[in-house]
């Protein structure tokens, strides 16, 4: 990707086809999906890539077996819609990049002979549902093979699990993947910049962004023929800016996950909790060496404090502990991360738990903005179909069809499951290294390992069995990262997967980033503490004990 500074030179004062406001899973798919078609396209992002909801994900690629309990129990035919089409979706968004995504099972336990035959139907269902899409049939293992499989989980009364396959993915790496095979195709991309404000043409069409950059203070405008909103939870307020009488259309919800040691759960399956006390169900799922479990659905009003709070992680370890031979404590949280789901309203639905996971572009007829809202992750790439439809159809252009079905993320072309043994062999690279940089990467790990035959002590990692000082300065040289949240959180992925080693890693990563960026040690100093703040106060909100200064 372009540093930064080349990245405003090219959008500075610049017209294009079209302007994509969001750098989350829906804007980087619209972005990707208008530029393949041949439009010409920018994208802005007002914080870093993939730092909404984008990288707070459940990390699953899932039609989604409470969607389909939804849709039974409430004939709810939009709902059905729904889950087919995110059924159908995980096909492709597991093709195209198979480094950053996997087929996971999932255990549900039945713990009296009815279960057995109520989760038995729903998944069958599931499975029919799918049809020619299906990962792999539901099956019934008995109560010695769930033990087997699964030794953690409580034995009393279990009769045995249902077991079902879903896809699994790492959303941040996924989103940041997403943008860079657009900026490959020739997209201009930009991150920490904001759109504050539109200018219009003489029919009261928007014409202009007004753009704030955020590192230097600077404000630019951009044209556009057509601007799509993918602003995920706050695009009632791009909605506003454009035509400030706009009726609100989102609800928001709050959902949280917290971390756990790989311990808790030594297999290779995921666990399903098919009923908590608020009629949802919850995961816990192995996910990159560590144990992710989540999630919640908490109607909110405002942006302000989405964090993991201590309330919300009694309420997690309270369910997940039902299932669990041996209890799990608070004590034992390595990180955690929260998000807001940008949900549609409905009339029908009395809170959020209850409102479909549908998406739908909105075209303002007062000044044209194309908005796309709600959806999920797995739907992304539909989202993004649809809502360039729109474009193409309101700016006259009929350009060439949807692209994105079968394009391949940067990373895949030359990669395949063994392909961390090759990096191995060629880099003499230890197995763990190995596969996790396979597993960001993919056939892109090269690209990385060429910056430590420069330097040979960047194969060191930036804290103890954390990634490598090499990867620090591949995300800013590579992938617009400017600050030590945006390396360890969305590049690098240790502050998802433990706020200790996040703050180890930190002074390593200020010095790759004041040496790249011609920081002062002051700025360095101050960037520092402002992070040690920040995941201090990560910690205590989740009521986890942390003795970090
Ligand atoms: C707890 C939780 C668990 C979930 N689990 C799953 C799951 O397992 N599978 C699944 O398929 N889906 C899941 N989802 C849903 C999925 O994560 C979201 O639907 C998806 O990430 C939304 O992407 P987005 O791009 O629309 O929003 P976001 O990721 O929030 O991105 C919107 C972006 O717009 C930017 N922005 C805002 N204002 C401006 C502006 N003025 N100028 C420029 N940029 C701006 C923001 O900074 C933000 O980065 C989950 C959601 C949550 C919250």
């Amino acid at each position: 990707m372009k540093s930064r500074e080349e990245a405003i030179r090219a959008i500075d004062g610049k017209s294009f086809d079209v302007c994509v406001i969001g750098g989350g899973a829906t804007g980087s798919g619209c972005a990707l999906d208008s530029q393949l078609r041949g439009l010409k396209t920018v994208q802005l992002e007002a914080e870093d890539f993939a730092s909404g909801a984008s990288s707070a994900s459940t990390k699953m690629v899932h039609g989604g077996v409470r969607y389909l309990q939804n849709a039974i129990r409430h004939l709810d035919f939009k709902e059905y819609l729904v889950l087919k089409e995110a059924l159908r979706e995980r096909v492709p968004m597991l093709r195209n990049a198979p480094f950053l995504t996997n087929t996971r099972s999932f255990l549900v336990p039945c713990f009296e002979r009815m279960d057995v035959a109520y989760f038995s139907v729903g998944l069958k269902l599931y499975d029919w549902i799918a049809g020619r899409d299906s990962l792999a049939a539901s099956t019934f293992i008995s109560r010695e093979e769930t033990l087997r499989r699964m030794p953690e989980i409580a034995s009393k009364n279990l009769c045995g699990a249902m077991v079902y396959a879903d896809g699994q993915f790492d959303d941040a790496r996924y989103n940041i993947t997403l943008i860079k095979t657009f900026a490959e195709a020739g997209g201009e991309t930009l991150n920490h910049a904001s759109v504050i404000a539109f200018e219009k043409d003489a029919s009261g069409r928007l014409a202009t962004a007004i753009v704030e950059e955020k590192v230097m203070r600077r404000t630019f405008p951009v044209q556009a023929r057509c601007f799509v909103n993918a602003t995920g939870p706050y695009a009632d307020k791009i909605r506003t800016l454009a035509t400030p009488a706009s009726r609100p259309r989102l609800r928001l919800s709050k959902g949280v996950h917290m971390v756990l040691p790989a311990e808790v759960l030594s297999g290779r399956e995921a666990l399903l909790i098919p009923k908590t006390d608020d009629g949802r169900v919850l995961f816990a799922i192995p996910w990159l060496g560590s144990v992710l479990v989540g999630t919640t659905d908490e109607e909110i009003n405002s942006f302000d404090d989405v964090h993991l709070r201590a309330n919300e992680v009694e309420y997690l370890l309270r369910h997940l502990n039902r299932y669990l031979a041996t209890p799990v404590s608070a004590g034992q949280i390595v990180g955690g991360m929260s998000g807001i789901r940008p949900l549609l309203t409905s009339r029908k639905a009395k809170n959020t738990k209850k409102l479909a996971r549908s998406h739908e572009v909105e075209i303002d007829s007062h000044s044209s903005l194309i908005s796309i809202m709600g959806g999920k992750w797995t739907t992304y790439r539909a989202m993004a179909q649809d809502a360039i439809d729109a474009v193409q159809k309101k700016i006259g252009m009929q350009g060439s069809q949807c692209r994105t079905l079968n394009h391949k993320l940067v990373g895949s072309d030359g990669y395949s499951a063994d392909y961390w043994q090759s990096l191995q062999k060629i880099y003499g690279l230890p197995e763990p290294a190995a596969r996790q940089l396979a597993e960001k990467y993919g056939a892109r790990a090269s690209d990385v390992m060429e910056l430590v035959k420069q330097d040979p002590q960047r194969a060191l990692p930036v804290a103890s069995l954390a990634p490598l000082r090499a990867e620090a300065l591949f995300a800013i040289r590579d992938e617009m990262a400017i600050s030590i949240e945006d390396v360890l959180a969305r590049r690098l992925g240790v502050q998802t997967h433990s706020w200790k080693t996040a703050i180890e890693a930190a002074p390593v990563v200020a010095d790759i980033l004041a040496h790249e960026l011609g920081w002062t040690e002051t700025v360095k100093k101050e960037e520092l503490g402002r992070y040690r703040i920040k995941i201090r106060g990560l910690m205590q909100k989740a009521g986890v004990a942390t003795e970090i200064t």
